[in-house]
């Protein structure tokens, strides 16, 4: 599985990248719908659930996201 930034939630506060234990996150370069710099998964295959399916190891970017900007998806969707 691998977290996906919806970028209609995010607002650039950056807490997830430094709540990542494993640099999954890094800042945006490039203007959100919303007007912000949204955080990026720049690293997926870094991450503790990274090709993990059912029952996920590590979720601390989901919980400490404080507008819930960030979700779960299988990896190899195709995601915006
Ligand atoms: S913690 Fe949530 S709102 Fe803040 S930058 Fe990360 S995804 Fe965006
Ligand atoms: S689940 Fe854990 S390792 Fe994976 S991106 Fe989120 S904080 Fe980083």
């Amino acid at each position: 599985m691998k977290p996906v930034v919806d970028l209609k939630y995010c607002k650039g506060c950056n807490i997830c990248i430094y709540m990542c234990p494993k640099k999954c996150y890094s800042k945006g370069v490039d203007i959100s719908p919303r007007g912000y710099f949204a955080a990026v998964v720049s690293e997926p295959q870094n991450c503790y659930n990274h090709k993990r399916e059912g029952k996920l190891i590590c979720e601390l970017c989901v919980l400490s996201c404080p507008d819930q900007a960030i979700s779960w998806h299988p990896e190899g969707e195709e995601t915006k």
